[in-house]
């Protein structure tokens, strides 16, 4: 029986690393699949608190999966860590308080594993902002003897659930032939024409979706010269939704959005998928409320909002569909007006909010690892739910 005051006690005991391994994160921004600095910082707290560590894992160089407890554990939970930052912004989703929890609370169930017969693992995901590193872990299989997945995400609002949008990514290029736009346009096929073409075909695409669909995009080359007729021309598109057999049926409208622009103007069409199919959240209730009652425990307060609106897509989604995961809010602030991605957020999460989130999320992580290892109906429940979901 492990008793959440000791584990408490065990993650204050370790707040000078926590707050120190956070802020230099905050100091030393990656973008994804660059997290160089920050894997090794991880990776190197880990090995001295006497975790096994072995990277570059699912093909990905900053990626890691640090294992601790016994061998052929009766019960192993994966606290999941999230390092990447955002162009120019720095860590304005707060990725470094993600990274800095996930570890105190494997840090702190340590002394324990051996008693409980149980092993914590601390996932190092990489690119989450952009590629979807998560997805590559899945197919590599590394969530295969896993019991549940857990991470906190600052947010300006502190809530259990949310949903996630399934999404692909696509870029989208058209090839025409260049000629003289003023003296001889007729000799020319205009590539810029499909893609505004393109885009006219979607936003009359959008009035007969449903309201949970988002298709959105920017042109990343139109043309050379006002003079020139634009012999190619290229955009990138996020396509989203709720489940995905919409996701898939949007996608193929999509194509014929694009397909349709081509055949009006002469222009040929290519089309890519990029990166990884992202999918929805599968979010586990029975998980959810142990973590609740363990944030409660703390102090803090939970908010229930509606769970379907306001969402982004996040490859946490591809993860809870192959084991039972939560993917809670802390509010770094009072401030609701102080939202993710914005130069504001990315100060809090450097500084003393940052710091006590760290703290309270780590706690309620080890607390509600510890409710799965102390009580093997509370994981039959869990794993009920996801079986039959
Ligand atoms: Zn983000
Ligand atoms: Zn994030």
């Amino acid at each position: 029986m492990l008793f959440k005051d000791e584990v408490v006690t065990s993650v204050d005991r370790l707040s000078s690393t926590l707050f120190a391994t956070s802020r230099f994160l905050h100091l030393h921004p990656e973008l994804a699949y660059e997290e160089w600095e920050s894997a090794r910082y991880l990776t190197s707290v880990l090995k001295a608190h006497g975790f096994e560590v072995i990277e570059r894992v699912g093909g990905l160089p900053t990626a890691f999966v640090a294992k601790a407890g016994v061998d052929h554990p009766s019960v192993t939970i994966a606290f999941l860590a999230e390092y990447d930052a955002l162009p120019s912004l720095g860590h304005a989703c707060g990725h470094n308080l993600i990274a800095s929890s996930s570890i105190g609370a494997a840090m702190a169930l340590l002394p324990f594993l051996a008693a409980l017969r149980g092993q914590v693992q601390v996932i190092g995901c990489p690119a989450e902002e952009k590629g979807g590193g998560k997805i590559a872990l899945v197919k590599a299989g590394l969530f295969a003897n896993v019991d549940a997945a857990l991470l906190v995400h600052p947010s300006n609002r502190t809530e259990l659930f949310k949903g996630a949008l399934a999404m692909r990514a696509l870029q989208v290029e058209f090839f025409g032939k260049a000629s003289h736009a003023a003296a001889a346009p007729h000799l020319g096929i205009n590539a810029l024409d499909a893609m505004i073409l393109t885009f006219t075909n979607l936003n009359a695409l959008r009035q007969q979706l449903r309201q949970d669909a988002r298709i959105h995009g920017i042109i990343t080359d139109g043309g050379r010269a006002p003079n020139i007729i634009p012999d190619y021309a290229a955009a990138r598109f996020c396509i989203r939704a709720l489940d995905l057999e919409y996701l898939h049926a949007l996608h193929r409208r999509v194509l014929a959005c694009f397909e349709a622009a081509a055949h009006a103007t002469g222009a040929t069409v290519a089309i890519h998928q990029e990166g990884e199919e992202y999918h929805p959240m599968k979010c586990n209730r029975a998980l959810g409320a142990l973590f609740q009652a363990n944030l409660e425990a703390l102090g803090e307060r939970v908010e229930h909002t509606p769970e379907d609106q306001e969402l982004g897509s996040t490859d946490v989604g591809n993860v809870s569909q192959v084991v039972p995961t939560i993917h809670p809010t802390i509010a770094l602030t009072d401030r609701s007006e102080v939202v993710c991605h914005s130069a504001a957020f990315a100060e809090v999460a450097g500084g003393a909010a940052g710091d006590r989130a760290v703290l309270t999320a780590a706690k309620a992580l080890a607390m509600t690892a510890a409710d799965l290892f102390n009580c093997p109906e509370a994981l039959q429940t869990v794993q009920q739910e996801f079986d039959q979901v």
